[in-house]
């Protein structure tokens, strides 16, 4: 079942099928190359996309490249692979406004040829007193009159370089008295004096967000283009340009909220300051919002795309609990996971029965219910490691692991009973004496002492030291934006902590990067996409077993 889950979008949809509005659903999605995507851009995918595929049509990738200063080749790059990633496929080549700048000039042209568009010399400030205020309508430009052949030859001139930057833009002729801001007579063009990623040196003007998108869509035959709540108000402008100009087809805009997860910023301005500042590692940072930080946190792609579907689309902007992507990440996991065992802070235990040299070697399912996912090898000796929270010289009933005089059960392996510790110098506990109990393998004991619990273990001889790096929230506030001050001001300064004296049985060796795990009794854990190797190895975790946040 593809139908996206309470999308009021897919309505709208069936009902202009059923009105013969449209024969087909065009959608896209179009970022600009300015950063890397997050996770709203996650949902927005997951939209245009979604409704595309629900419906057997089309979705493009269109990079909204009429910001040159901003953008850069290797956001191009990182959009694509990210979309790839969440495992869709746009239709065709990707597409770039950029292309589209000859037609959209042309167009321009157009306006002006009719008296819709005039060259307005006013600079930024005394363009701001003229445009009015929200109760008060605003004043006409004394640039407004004049001729068609005077706004031709200026625009000419602006296209040919003649300008400075801020000397002159391009207006649309509207109503400098509606009470929509965005119609009295809205910026179309700005000289701006920047090489562009795309087209080079080309070009001097660049044409703003309001009169490329629409256009664009226009070009390419989109039906339904479908973007955030912020852009409701330009939708009148959307259609003003689309009605007057000679387009071959009539998209129509749809607005749905913005997805803002809690505990964390949905903005590339601020993820790029985050990247910048040194905050974070880099983009792809697991602590990063991004698809290729939560990539490399090990969130797999079904579980974004559950996600964003669990949310729904609709058309309020609100909060969404970061709980509910975590729910969605854990279930993947506890389905899709291979088990192993990892020891995060070790301390030996010697089995002072187990012969020196010799070595077991045990089974273990790699899954509680998961037959397909087999089974693997694990060695037993004379000498494992257990966690050190894993044992107390005393405790009370409540605590069901390994206590002297005490038994617990190893996890596929022997019951062991607790006999002495050793301890260093300062008191500290640097190893303990334990025992096997005869034929516990997968039996309880024949005397009837049942084991206390069952805990993770790795063979001293066998396993593998590695590097755990543990990862909490990046912000300690629940909305960073609007707590006091500024979201800079509530970065959780232990965001990170890097376990390096991890120990993990040997078949962990083998992981590859990006293989995901469950760490038995501690959590999920994912090989590292970059530094992970079967010399050194390195995981990530991804999450914990259980919600620990919400109680
Ligand atoms: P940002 O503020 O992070 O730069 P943006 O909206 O400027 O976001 P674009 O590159 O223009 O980013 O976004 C491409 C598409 O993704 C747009 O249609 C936009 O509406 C959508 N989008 C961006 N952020 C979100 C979000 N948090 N939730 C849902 N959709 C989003
Ligand atoms: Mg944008
Ligand atoms: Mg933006």
């Amino acid at each position: 079942d593809n139908t996206p889950a309470s999308n009021f979008l897919q309505n709208i949809i069936a009902e202009d099928f059923d009105a013969g509005r449209v024969t087909e659903v065009v959608t896209r999605f179009p970022p600009e190359p300015n950063g890397y995507l997050h996770i709203g851009h996650a949902k927005s995918i997951s939209v245009n996309f979604g409704l595309a595929e629900a419906n057997g049509g089309r979705c493009n990738l269109r990079f909204d490249d009429t910001n040159p200063e901003k953008e850069s080749q290797e956001f191009i790059e990182s959009i694509q692979a990210d979309v790839e990633w969440l495992g869709y496929r746009w239709d065709g080549d990707v597409r770039f406004a950029s292309s589209y700048f000859q037609q959209l000039y042309d167009w321009a042209v157009h306006l002006v040829e009719q008296g819709k568009a005039y060259v307005c010399d006013l600079n930024a400030e005394q363009a701001r007193e003229y445009r009015g205020t929200l109760t008060e309508p605003g004043k006409n430009s004394p640039y407004r009159d004049r001729t068609v052949e005077e706004n031709l030859d200026l625009l000419a001139r602006m296209k040919a370089g003649e300008f400075d930057e801020g000397a002159k833009v391009l207006r649309a002729k509207i109503d400098m008295a509606s009470p929509n801001m965005n119609m009295r007579d809205p910026i179309m063009y700005r000289i701006r004096k920047v090489a562009h990623h795309q087209t080079g040196t080309d070009w001097v003007i660049y044409p703003t967000y309001d009169f490329a998108h629409g256009q664009e869509d226009a070009i390419e035959g989109v039906t339904h283009s479908v973007c955030t709540l912020e852009f409701e108000d330009h939708r009148p402008l959307y259609e003003w340009f689309i009605d007057n100009l000679p387009v071959a087809s009539h998209p129509r805009q749809f607005e749905f909220g913005r997805l803002n997860p809690s505990y964390t910023v949905t903005s590339k301005r601020k993820l790029k300051q985050l990247v910048d500042e040194g905050v974070v590692a880099g983009w792809d940072d697991p602590r990063m919002p991004t698809i290729s930080g939560m990539r490399r946190r090990g969130y797999s792609p079904e579980a974004l795309r559950k996600f964003c579907e669990m949310i729904g689309t609709t058309r309020k902007d609100g909060v969404v609990d970061v709980a509910m992507l975590e729910f969605a990440v854990r279930e993947d996991l506890n389905e899709n996971a291979p088990r192993a065992m990892a020891v995060l802070n070790p301390l030996k235990v010697v089995l002072t029965d187990y012969p020196e040299d010799k070595v077991e070697e045990l089974t273990a399912p790699n899954h509680p219910s998961r037959e397909d996912l087999g089974e693997r090898v694990v060695p037993f000796t004379r000498e494992v490691y257990i966690d050190a929270d894993d044992f107390r010289e005393e405790a009370n009933k409540k605590y069901k692991r390994l206590v002297l005089g005490k038994r617990v059960r190893l996890r596929n392996a022997y019951v062991i009973e607790a006999d002495e510790v050793v301890k260093d110098d300062a008191g500290n506990i640097v190893e303990v004496h334990a025992h096997t109990i005869p034929n516990t393998i997968g039996e309880n004991p024949e005397d009837g002492v049942k084991p206390k619990g069952v805990i993770q273990w790795v063979s001293a001889a066998h396993g593998v030291p590695a590097e755990v790096r543990v990862y909490d929230r990046l912000f300690n506030h629940e909305a960073p934006d609007k707590g006091d001050g500024n979201y800079m001001d509530h970065i959780n300064p232990e965001s990170l902590s890097v376990i390096t004296h991890a120990v993990l049985e040997p078949s962990l060796a083998k992981a590859e990067a990006e293989q995901g795990f469950q760490f038995e009794r501690e959590g999920y854990f994912v090989a590292d996409r970059f530094d992970h190797s079967s010399d050194k190895p390195v995981f990530n975790k991804t999450i914990g077993l259980r919600d620990t946040w919400n109680g």
